[in-house]
């Protein structure tokens, strides 16, 4: 299996290429050059297997430099990191619509399910390759990603990684669980600025050949932990296949069945991994893409046009505060029938007037199954009320959103197929809004918080979550964008 540029398709690069290039050097992103099928017998066969033996199952589909038994090796390590038994568990809130819990992993968001692999994985592309010399992983985080990459690579031998997050732009939580890292090889700022900011600093330092050269210099090469790297997307595929075979087990679907999903959306990363699964064979129906009130994909959707020259807001679901939404890049791919010179021409546009259009009918035509909606900040917090008032079920504001839009969807839409809710993050990452939401009380310590919305739902704190407050704070540099670049070079010479 090989893998091409979205901006030049005639670049093939191996999977282990892909995976330690994080982003091909024109800027464009890695793809698939084929999806590999997977039968319904095969899906079934799923049911009988643990989330790992799922993931490697998936994986191996794509990594042909890898055996089964490697990535299976990989798959274990990763998810016995895991609070819960099942990994992935689905609860089901009411008839025909589960919520599939993405959050127990160790930093308690979704992006652990592809974190605690990624460090694995490039280790071992590396070891495959026989290369030597450093990686330096890049990340810029809207919050979560930040946490899972830091656990992800801590301490790994060979690796450096460096974190920037939006200063003012991350839960109370997440920053804690950042600057709190331990670890020799760990770096974290805080930038001024927005995601966005962070995010197009950090590709930027990619695509920078005299920053590539002088790295090289001192014997390092730069990997990317964001969801642009393939190795982060691949992970997540599998979880669609391993709720669907969980459906399937419990009688709620029979074999063949079309479900629909509905994914909190920021950087486009996790629906696009249940379009790769339709597109390998799961029997999906829609997948519906959430947003906050920065509802550029909503639009998107609904009219053809990608506008980010619109305000930013700041919501309580800080990991969908995001305008440019990378992933989508692999979307419009597939969406120009992989013409990456048309490609090329969109991202350009997008990069001069920060919007494009494509048009609408050719839009429902090539990706018929994507529907979207979005969750304003009383609706979001409305929603944490009412599961939890209906089904005695705490969600944080991603979930929420996403619930919030699948209500919305199910009205309007009368589409009465089953539904999967995706849950990316542990409601305790977000205590003060959630405690707000379901409290009716505000709480100014976020500790309190978390013990109080302990106390009324019953629900169990997470371990790491309380460990918290005793932690010694490690990181405390904010950066304008324009340092971020002289940092890396910097933090590299060991100075
Ligand atoms: C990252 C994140 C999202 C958005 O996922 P994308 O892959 O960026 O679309 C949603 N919810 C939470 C809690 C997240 O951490």
């Amino acid at each position: 299996m090989k893998y091409i540029s979205t901006r030049n398709a005639s670049r093939a690069v191996s999977g282990s290429e892909a995976i330690l290039m994080g982003i091909s050097p024109e800027g464009g992103l890695f793809v698939p050059e084929s999806f590999p099928q997977v039968t319904l017998a095969e899906i079934e066969a799923m049911g009988e297997m643990s989330y790992a033996e799922r993931s490697a199952t998936v994986m191996s589909r794509f990594l042909d430099e890898f055996t089964y038994e490697e990535l299976l090796e990989i798959a274990n390590r990763a998810y016995s990191r895991f609070d819960s038994e099942d990994t992935c568990p689905l609860t089901k809130i009411d008839d025909g619509a589960y919520v599939l819990e993405l959050w127990h992993g160790p930093t308690y968001a979704f992006k652990d399910l592809a974190l605690t692999v990624l460090p694995q994985l490039i280790s071992a592309c590396r070891k495959k390759r026989g290369e030597k010399g450093k990686t330096l992983v890049l990340v810029a985080t809207s919050g979560d990603t930040g946490k899972a990459a830091l656990e992800g690579f801590k301490d790994v031998d060979g690796t450096e990684i460096m974190v920037f997050y939006p200063d003012e732009g991350v839960s109370y939580m997440q920053k804690l669980q950042m600057i709190t890292t331990g670890g020799n090889n760990t770096y974290v700022a805080g930038i001024k600025g927005n995601f966005d900011d962070a995010q197009t600093a950090v590709k930027k330092i990619f695509t920078d050949d005299g920053v590539r050269a002088s790295l090289a210099k001192d014997g390092y090469v730069m990997s990317s932990a964001n969801s642009i790297n393939w190795g982060r997307l691949l992970p997540q595929i599998a979880y669609y296949f391993s709720s669907y075979a969980d459906l399937l087990t419990s009688g709620e679907i029979t074999l063949g069945d079309k479900i629909d999903f509905v994914v909190p959306t920021g950087n486009f990363g996790d629906i696009l991994a249940g379009y790769y699964a339709m597109r390998m064979g799961l029997p999906v129906n829609k997948l519906v893409c959430a947003s906050n009130i920065n509802n550029v994909l909503t639009d998107f959707f609904n009219s053809g046009e990608y506008d980010a020259t619109r305000e930013f807001h700041k919501t309580i679901s800080p990991s969908m505060d995001i305008l440019i939404s990378s992933n989508l890049e692999r979307l419009l791919f597939e969406v120009v029938d992989r013409d990456d010179k048309a490609l090329g021409s969109l991202m350009a546009t997008l990069k001069e007037t920060g919007k494009y259009k494509v048009d609408l009918v050719t839009l429902k035509r090539k990706i018929p199954m994507f529907a979207a909606g979005f969750a304003d900040e009383d609706e979001t917090m409305e929603t944490i009320y009412n599961t939890f008032d209906e089904y005695g079920y705490v969600v944080d504001p991603h979930t929420s959103v996403a619930i919030a839009v699948y209500n919305d969807y199910y009205l309007t839409s009368g589409d009465q197929t089953p539904t999967v809710i995706l849950s990316t993050a542990s409601p305790y990452k977000f205590a003060q809004d959630v405690y707000e939401a379901v409290g009716e009380n505000q709480e100014a310590d976020p500790f309190k918080a978390v013990k109080k919305l302990h106390f009324l739902t019953g629900m169990e704190v997470p371990e790491g979550i309380d460990r918290l407050q005793t932690l010694e704070k490690r990181f405390s540099d904010v950066l304008a964008k324009d340092e971020i670049k002289q940092k890396v070079l910097s933090r590299v010479k060991g100075e």
